[in-house]
């Protein structure tokens, strides 16, 4: 079977992996698509990922759903051939965090396709992959695979939206208009918020940010943009660039709330901090998530909006031109990889 390692900065292989085969409480899931992250490109052209750095060979993927093959000794879930969306996060469950119900920031979590730990976690972007299976979903009735591979990006905006408070009838920011930013933005929307600008280099993202929702949309670097505005109620950082933060500390106000869900670079980020203390801004971060994939799977099938963000799809083997695709991002939002044999094909 096919997947999809990055072997080192720049060395990206669709190459042939050994069938794995299910443990105790585990199950075999064949993967059907799998969606191209931010942190997938970031450990394919810088080798590593905020603090995290490749020192083995690794399978990519977080973002995936396929259907039940098999279970292990003793495992149980939803009947073979279900089709299902895999929640990418085993938190430890006896940590601090875990046992402030903060399960998302874990402190010995094992992620799919992560180099946080070592050995590291191996990722989804395999044709068949083992999981543990109490970390299946079945989809919700209505909702395909198709979109719902976007279940594991929109949980991390519906906790980013979480994180930011009551949203009803707020003026909400949000800087970045990349899947990510333009998945905020629907989250935003469906968290009730009364008015959404999104923000970007690019006018294609943009585009992108107005389909998911966005009321207003604004040319980062036009500073005579005629829709910026001239002050919000709360803004989400979804560039994981300072400047992105920078722009949500001067345009909320006083008393609101910044919440950074972009990953910045690692190390110092210049930013007005002083605008912090005067303007009693309140400065949250936001990290993954935990039970908002079942709300994101719920929201997935209630709205077909979704299927806009799906840019590509474009079969494992050609998955260093699906890379090259999804790092574009005047060519692309969300791009899924398609691990169908081509013999399964209708
Ligand atoms: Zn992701
Ligand atoms: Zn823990």
């Amino acid at each position: 079977m096919l997947g999809c390692v990055i072997h080192g900065q720049g060395d990206l292989r669709a190459e042939e992996l050994p069938v794995p085969t299910p443990g105790p409480g585990q199950a075999l899931v064949a993967v059907r698509y799998g969606g191209v992250c931010g942190s997938d490109l970031h450990y394919w052209r810088h080798g590593g990922v905020g603090d995290f750095r490749l020192r083995e060979p690794m399978v990519l993927g977080h973002e995936v759903v396929g259907t039940v093959v098999s279970y292990g000794d003793g495992a149980s879930g939803p009947v073979v051939g279900t089709a299902v969306a895999v929640h990418p996060a085993t938190p430890c469950g006896v940590c601090p965090e875990c046992a402030d119900g903060r399960r998302n920031v874990c402190r010995d979590t094992r992620y799919l396709g992560s180099a946080a730990r070592f050995p590291h976690v191996q990722g989804g972007f395999a044709a068949q992959v083992v999981v543990p299976a109490e970390q299946l979903r079945p989809l919700p009735t209505g909702l395909e695979l198709r979109r719902a591979a976007l279940a594991e990006p929109l949980s991390v905006a519906l906790h980013a939206v979480r994180r930011a408070g009551d949203l009803r009838g707020r003026h909400v920011l949000v800087t970045g208009a990349g899947p990510i930013g333009c998945l905020v933005v629907a989250a935003a929307k469906a968290a009730g918020a009364g008015h959404v600008t999104a923000t970007d280099l690019l006018p294609e993202a943009l585009r992108y940010a107005s389909a998911a929702g966005a009321d207003t949309v604004v040319r980062a670097d036009d500073p005579s943009d005629a829709g910026w505005p001239s002050e919000v109620d709360t803004a989400v950082e979804a560039s994981g660039v300072a400047a992105g933060l920078d722009t949500c500390l001067r345009l909320v106000r006083r008393g609101g709330v910044v919440v950074q869900l972009g990953m910045l670079p690692s190390g110092q980020s210049p930013f007005a901090g002083n605008l912090v203390v005067s303007r009693e801004i309140e400065l949250r971060g936001a990290f993954r998530f935990d039970g908002e994939f079942d709300e994101a799977l719920e929201l997935l099938a209630a709205e077909p909006v979704f299927d806009g963000l799906v840019s590509a799809v474009v079969p494992v083997r050609e998955a260093e031109s699906a890379f090259a695709l999804a790092a574009d991002r005047s060519r692309s939002c969300k791009v899924l990889l398609d691990f169908e044999s081509p013999g399964h094909h209708a």
